[in-house]
C-alpha cells in the first residue's frame, strides 16, 4: 500500500484514458484532472483494486466513473459495474455524472435504482438492461434477492462515500451485497475519511488494493485578506457583483471557477452586467491568452474568470482580489489561486465561495494555511446603493471643479424658472436622469434575513416538514398510502417489505385525509423552471413534496411564468429541507430554489394560477 502527497496536475491524456472519452472531457469542460483523479485512474484503467481517500468535493466521481466507462460494451446489455451511494440525490447524481461522460457513447445505458422509486418503473428499467447500476444498498439488495437484478457479469464494483454509508447504517448490507458478487471483479472503495470498520471491510473484500490517500501539504500565505462567504439564499453571481461593487480597494480581480464552459458563462454573464470581464482557459492559444493578461495590466478588463490551469503564474500587480466562486480541490490550488493577488507590495484579498457540503475544506485550508479564513456578511442592498450613492457624489464632487460649468448653471436656471422650481428639485432631476443607465438603487429584496425557528423539539413547530417517521410500521400502514391516489407517478410508492421503512433514505411524508390551506407565514420563492420546460403545478408540487418532506398541503400558491415560477412555502424552513430543495430538478432541470427577489428583467407575463389545495 502506498500513501500519496496530493501532485500538481497532469492532463487526463496522461492517464490513459482513451481519444472519445477525453474528447468528452474536452466538451464538458474539464481541462485537468484533479490530484485523486490523476492517482486513481491509471490503476483502475488496470484493474486494480483500489482505496481511494480525499475529502468531498475533490472529484472522487469521475476518478472511479471514468475508467468505468471505458469498461462498458455497450454490446453487452447487462450490469457490467455497480456502484453503491448512501443515498439517493448521490445515486443520482453519479448516474448523471456517468451519463454525461457517456456522451460520446451511443447506446449506453446507467440506471440509478433507490428507495422510495417505484418497483414497477425499476423492474422495467432492469429488464430493459443497463450498464451500470448506481444504487442505495436497500434496494440494490432487495433487486439482488428477488433475482431481479443479476450480477453474473460484474467487472467492477465501486462503493462510493464508503463512510456514509457506514454512518447511515448500511454496512451491513453493502457486506450483504459484496458476498454475492462473483468473485472476480475489480473492487474500488471511495471515501473522505477512514474509520476502522471501512478499513476492515476492505481488508476482507478487496484484494491488494492500491491505497491512493490525497492529503493536502501545509504551506503559509502571505498578508492576504482572507473571507469567506457561505454560499445560501441567494446565487453565487448576486451576491459576487454585490460584493465587488462594495469591497473597498477593488481595482481587478482573477475569479477561480472549475471547468473551461463555467469561465464563458461567467465571463459572459458579468459582461452583461456591465464588467470588463473575460474568460481566460486552457482553450486559449498562447498569444490569446497573453493578449488577455495584457488587457487586464492595462485596465482594458478588471476581471479575468479563470480555471487554475490557465490561471497559472499570473503576475498582474493590480489584481486587488481573487474570489474562489468554486471552491479548489486542495489547499495546494488554494494557495496558488490567493497568491495572484496581494503582489508589488500591494495588499490582496481572497474571498472564497463555500457550499454547506464544503465546510470540511475550508477548515482544512484555514488549518493548512495556518491562517483564519473569517466569514464575510454578504452586503444587503442599503450596503451597495450607499456605495453607489457614494460613488457618484465623488463623481459629481469632481465635476464641480471642471471648467465651463456656466453654460450648464445657466441651463438649471432656466429650467428653474420656466418650471418654476427650486433648483434642487432640478438637481434631484438631473441626478435621476444620470443615474439612469447604472440606478443608484438595486432592485429587488434583501433574502430574509435566517429567522429563528423552533428546534425540533420544539412541540411548537409546525408540522409541515417531514420528518423521518419513526413510528411503527403497524401504525403507519393505517394511512392511506400513495399508489391509492393513482395521480402521482413522482410520489413515493411504499414498499410492502418492512426493511425499507426506515432506511433513513429520504425524509418520509405523511399524507393527511382532509386538506386545508396553509395557514401561518409563507415565503415565496423563485425557482428556474416554467411552461417553456414543460412543467406544470402538480410536477413542482410533486418534486418539492418529494424531496424536502413538505407535505404537499403545506405547499402555497403556484404561479408559472415561460422560464420560470414560484412558489410559496412555509416561512423558517429548516436547512436539510433547503438543501434538499436547492438540489431538486423538475423535468430534469435544476429548480434552484432561492427566496423571489421580485422579476426584474420582466418575465410577468405569468397568469397566476391559484392553486387549489386538495385538486392536483
Ligand atoms: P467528491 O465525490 O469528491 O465529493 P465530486 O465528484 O462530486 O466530488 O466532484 C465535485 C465537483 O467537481 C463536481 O461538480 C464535478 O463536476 C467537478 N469536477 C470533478 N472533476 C473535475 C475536473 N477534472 N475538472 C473540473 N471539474 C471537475
Ligand atoms: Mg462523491
Amino acid at each position: 500500500m502506498t500513501t500519496t502527497e496530493s501532485t500538481t496536475a497532469q492532463s487526463f491524456a496522461d492517464l490513459g484514458l482513451s481519444a472519445s472519452l477525453l474528447k468528452t472531457l474536452s466538451d464538458i469542460g474539464y481541462e485537468s484532472p484533479s490530484p485523486i483523479q490523476a492517482e486513481c485512474i491509471p490503476i483502475l484503467l488496470q484493474g486494480r483494486d483500489l482505496i481511494g481517500q480525499a475529502q468531498t468535493g475533490t472529484g472522487k466521481t469521475a476518478a472511479f466513473a471514468l475508467p468505468l466507462m471505458e469498461q462498458i460494451d455497450v454490446k453487452l446489455t447487462k450490469p457490467q459495474a455497480l456502484v453503491l451511494t448512501p443515498t439517493r440525490e448521490l445515486a443520482i447524481q453519479v448516474a448523471e455524472a456517468l451519463q454525461s461522460y457517456a456522451k460520446n457513447l451511443p447506446g449506453f445505458h446507467v440506471l440509478p435504482i433507490y428507495g422510495g422509486q417505484s418497483y414497477t418503473i425499476q423492474l422495467k428499467q432492469l429488464s430493459r438492461g443497463a450498464h451500470i447500476i448506481v444504487g442505495t444498498p436497500g434496494r440494490v439488495m432487495d433487486h439482488l434477492e428477488r433475482k431481479t437484478l443479476n450480477l453474473d457479469n460484474l467487472k467492477t464494483l465501486v462503493l462510493d462515500e464508503a463512510d456514509e454509508m457506514l454512518r447511515m447504517g448500511f454496512i451491513d448490507d453493502v457486506e450483504w451485497i459484496l458476498e454475492r458478487t462473483p468473485a472476480t471483479h475489480q473492487t474500488a472503495l471511495f471515501s473522505a475519511t477512514m474509520p476502522e470498520q471501512i478499513r476492515r471491510v476492505a481488508q476482507k473484500y478487496l484484494v491488494e488494493p492500491r491505497e491512493i490517500k490525497i492529503k493536502s501539504a501545509t504551506s503559509t500565505v502571505e498578508a492576504i485578506r482572507q473571507v469567506y462567504w457561505q454560499v445560501s439564499g441567494m446565487h453565487k453571481l448576486d451576491a459576487l457583483t454585490r460584493i465587488l461593487e462594495v469591497e473597498k480597494d477593488f481595482d481587478a480581480a482573477i475569479i477561480f471557477v472549475r471547468t473551461k464552459n463555467a469561465t464563458v458563462e461567467l465571463a459572459d454573464k458579468l459582461a452583461a452586467r456591465g464588467y470588463a470581464a473575460a474568460a481566460l482557459n486552457g482553450d486559449l492559444n498562447q498569444q490569446m491568452r497573453e493578449r488577455v493578461i495584457d488587457q487586464l495590466k492595462s485596465g482594458a478588463l478588471d476581471i479575468v474568470i479563470a480555471t487554475d490551469v490557465a490561471a497559472r503564474g499570473i503576475d498582474v500587480p493590480r489584481v486587488s482580489h481573487v474570489v474562489n466562486y468554486d471552491i479548489p480541490y486542495d489547499t495546494e490550488a488554494y494557495v496558488h489561486r490567493i497568491g495572484r493577488t496581494g503582489r508589488a507590495g500591494r495588499t490582496g484579498n481572497a474571498i472564497l465561495f463555500v457550499a454547506p457540503r464544503e465546510i470540511r475544506m475550508l477548515r482544512t485550508i484555514e488549518r493548512a494555511t495556518r491562517s483564519p479564513i473569517a466569514p464575510l456578511t454578504l452586503p444587503s442592498r442599503a450596503d451597495v446603493t450607499n456605495k453607489r450613492v457614494a460613488d457618484f457624489k465623488e463623481k459629481v464632487a469632481e465635476v464641480l471643479n471642471a471648467e465651463g460649468l456656466d453654460f450648464f448653471s445657466n441651463i438649471v436656471s432656466q429650467i428653474s424658472e420656466e418650471h418654476d422650481v427650486g433648483v434642487e428639485e432640478v438637481a434631484a432631476a438631473l441626478c435621476m436622469l444620470a443615474q439612469e443607465s447604472k440606478p443608484l438603487q438595486i432592485a429587488g429584496e434583501d433574502p430574509a434575513p435566517a429567522r429563528a425557528y423552533p428546534a425540533a423539539s420544539d412541540s411548537r413547530r409546525p408540522a409541515a416538514f417531514g420528518e423521518r417517521d419513526r413510528k411503527p410500521r403497524e401504525e403507519r400502514s393505517e394511512r392511506p398510502r400513495f399508489e391509492d391516489r393513482g395521480d402521482k407517478p413522482r410520489f413515493e410508492e411504499r414498499s410492502d417489505k418492512p426493511r425499507f421503512e426506515d432506511r433513513g433514505e429520504r425524509p418520509r411524508r405523511e399524507e393527511r385525509p382532509t386538506r386545508s390551506a396553509p395557514t401561518g407565514d409563507m415565503v415565496r420563492y423563485r425557482i428556474d423552471v416554467g411552461r417553456d420546460h414543460g412543467v406544470q403545478v402538480k410536477d413542482i408540487v410533486g418534486a418539492i413534496a418529494n424531496e424536502a418532506g413538505i407535505e404537499s398541503r403545506f405547499i402555497g400558491r403556484i404561479a408559472l411564468y415561460d422560464e420560470s415560477s414560484t412558489v410559496e412555502l412555509p416561512a423558517g424552513m429548516p436547512k436539510e429541507a433547503d438543501n434538499a430543495l436547492k438540489r431538486t430538478r423538475v423535468r430534469g432541470v435544476p429548480i434552484n430554489l432561492r427566496p423571489d427577489e421580485g422579476r426584474p428583467d420582466g418575465d410577468d407575463r405569468g397568469n397566476f394560477k391559484k392553486r387549489k389545495f386538495g385538486d392536483r
